[in-house]
């Protein structure tokens, strides 16, 4: 089965294809000569995941799925969540945002946190949500040099190390991407039956 992942990020679709079956072909926006940028306007990750999924099967006519993540920080009352790219403003700098982040954090007691995956598949003219939430918390520094983003200052709960020491093969074990995936295949495996 052939299946448009929406995405530009090659971290993302690296992770990605290395979960999913061979059965099931992951192209890229590259792939399908899609070089069109879709524009996150939505004020939710389901809503910027429909966005994007959608934009591809009108335009293009692929099934196709998209994600959006958010970084959920409990004491900032769930920021920057669905601004999380674009938190220390644009364009979009994951080491400012970091640093912006770290920042405001300085004062609080509570730095817990979660990463959050919405991703929506668009499949033979139905669409489905999944989710995926990875729970843990905010180091006070950074500490590793893999992964992208916000992984040098997210601690997954239950483990001593961040996001960025991690591999992406344990990452994407416990990662909020990797469970919405799971989810994905999960689902992908009985469509077909
Ligand atoms: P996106 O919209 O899914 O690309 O992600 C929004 C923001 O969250 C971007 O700034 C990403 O760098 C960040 N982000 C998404 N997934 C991860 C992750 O697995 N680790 C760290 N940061 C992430």
């Amino acid at each position: 089965m052939k299946l448009v992942f929406a995405t530009n990020n090659l971290n993302k679709l690296a992770e990605v294809q290395k979960m999913l079956p061979n059965t099931i072909e992951v192209l890229s926006l590259n792939d399908i000569n899609c070089f069109d940028e879709v524009e996150e306007t939505e004020i939710t990750l389901e809503g910027n995941a429909k966005l994007k999924a959608n934009y591809i099967t009108q335009k293009f006519g692929y099934n196709c799925f998209a994600d959006d993540t958010g970084l959920e920080v409990d004491s900032l009352e769930g920021k920057p969540g669905v601004f999380s790219a674009r938190f220390a403003g644009e364009p979009s700098n994951s080491e400012k945002n970091m640093q912006k982040l770290l920042s405001e954090l300085e004062k609080k007691e509570d730095r817990k946190a979660q990463f959050r995956t919405a991703i929506c598949l668009n499949i033979d003219k139905h669409q489905y949500i999944f989710e995926g939430i990875c729970k843990g918390e905010i180091l006070k520094e950074k500490n590793g040099e893999k992964g992208f983003g916000y992984d040098p200052i997210f601690k997954p709960a239950g483990y001593e190390i961040s996001f960025a020491e991690m591999t992406s093969e344990e990452k994407n074990k416990i990662s909020h991407r990797g469970l919405a995936i799971q989810k994905l295949v999960e689902f992908l495996k009985d469509f077909k039956n």
